[in-house]
């Protein structure tokens, strides 16, 4: 039994790093063998081995550049099949009953948009079953079916496999093992120094997965807001106690003031931008291109509207560089029905954010935003906000540089005044 005596039941997600080689599977079961030996239920989510899914999308690519929605998805699922099946082997290995299950094995029933699907259910008791036998069930992260056909979550998605299963089975905790110790301030691969946040408010994650920071699926951090399910990020490799998402963080009174304005910084390489000039106001052209966006699921970030005259605007508005050439497509394709001038589209762009629930009672964040850019000579081509979080659009090449500064600027200065 556990410490406290208690049987907890405890989903653990490893991702393709983790379970990049033989003997990083084995070092899996290893941890997977040590907590069931403690009396615990597991049921585990792994992601394809390594770099394997990205190696799959390339050879889709080498066929079609922009491949078929489904076939694709039948491509990327078999990444998790591999690892999932390896890691059952090496816990049966070592005497337990491992059981490797596919997204239709379970089965996890997604909606039907290949490639960004979102779970809506986890149907019938066969993990239930498993683990009431002392099984330890393998699901492959990251896949799902509907209607028969196999889908995927979006790149990153078996968080979010993880986090829907750990809510299926009400369990005590769901913890997400990957390459670093937890959530930081920001990527530690830009920011060498970036510190590990102990605890990081699920509305604050929320914003930073939405943002960039890769280390959990925007959607895992929603489904478990909703569900209210106790997340954890912690590392495969080190013994550390990793980082909590809690719903509110206790002031035990060593908070320093102005310390929690900003929580983390997080950052997008691939952005695009497109203008659409000369728009008649009186065709309702932003209803009917975001409408015709949103029913392809083409995600549109900042958006800026310019008035030309009494009756046209510009409009610009960023999507992910790998949407751009669908939304290209779609906006040029709406030229004739509402008369606008002409569509123009820039890549090479990113994205830098700060977030953190001390700005709702901080104004002058963004404006320090601002001023740490400039000094740092990076110019802003768009700007948005919510209550946490400021956004700026800059030159892809100069996101590194962005980060840098304003993470020294926002943490290493107050660390200095400690
Ligand atoms: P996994 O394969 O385990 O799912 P990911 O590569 O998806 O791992 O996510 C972990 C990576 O996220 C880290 O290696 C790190 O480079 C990156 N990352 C980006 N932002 C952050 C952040 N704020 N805190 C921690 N890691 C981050
Ligand atoms: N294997 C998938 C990817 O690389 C899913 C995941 O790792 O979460 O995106
Ligand atoms: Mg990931």
């Amino acid at each position: 039994m556990g410490r406290a005596g208690q049987r907890r039941t405890i989903v653990q997600k490893y991702g393709g790093t983790s379970v990049g080689s033989v003997e990083r599977v084995e070092r899996v079961a290893d941890r997977i063998a040590e907590t069931v030996r403690n009396g615990h239920r597991v049921a585990v989510v792994v992601s394809a081995m390594g770099h394997s899914t990205d190696a799959l999308v390339d050879l889709a690519k080498q066929i079609m550049p922009i491949p078929v929605p489904r076939e694709l998805d039948a491509l990327l699922a078999t990444g998790e099949q591999v690892s999932a099946a390896l890691l059952a082997m090496a816990l049966c290995k070592r005497g337990m009953h491992g059981v490797s299950l596919t997204g239709w094995q379970v089965p996890l029933l997604t909606d039907e948009v290949h490639g960004a699907a979102h779970i809506d259910r986890i149907v019938g008791h066969r993990i239930e079953t498993l683990l009431e036998a002392g099984d330890v069930p393998v699901l492959c992260g990251f896949q799902g079916i509907a209607s028969g056909d196999v889908t995927t979550l979006g790149r990153g998605g078996s968080d979010t496999t993880a986090v829907a299963l750990a809510a299926h089975l009400r369990a005590d905790v769901c913890e997400i093992y990957t390459d670093v110790r937890g959530v930081f301030t920001t990527d530690p691969r830009v920011v060498s120094d970036a510190r590990k946040l102990p605890c990081v408010l699920y509305d604050e994650m929320l914003e930073l997965a939405g943002l960039g920071a890769q280390v959990l699926h925007p959607r895992a951090v929603e489904v478990a807001k909703h569900f209210g399910v106790p997340l954890v990020v912690k590392s495969t490799f080190e013994s550390d106690g990793g980082t909590e998402i809690v719903s509110e963080i206790e002031d035990d009174g060593s908070r320093i003031e102005g310390r929690e304005s900003v929580t983390g910084i997080a950052f997008l390489r691939d952005v695009a931008k497109v203008v659409v000039v000369s728009l008649p106001l009186e065709k309702h052209g932003l209803a009917v291109i975001f409408g015709a966006l949103a029913s392809e699921r083409i995600n549109v970030d900042v958006i800026v509207q310019s008035v030309v005259t009494e009756s046209d605007i510009d409009l610009s508005f960023t999507v992910q560089e790998d949407d751009a050439l669908r939304t290209l497509n779609l906006v040029q394709y709406l030229q004739d029905r509402l008369g606008f001038r002409d569509v123009v589209l820039e890549t090479g762009l990113g994205k830098v954010s700060i977030v953190g629930a001390g700005m709702i009672s901080n104004p002058g964040v963004a404006a320090e935003m601002f001023g740490y850019l400039a000094d740092a000579s990076i110019p802003i081509r768009m700007v948005s906000t919510s209550e946490i979080k400021v956004s700026c659009i800059i030159a892809a090449d100069l996101v590194d540089t962005a980060v840098q500064a304003l993470h020294a600027s926002f943490f290493t200065a107050i660390e200095t005044a400690l």
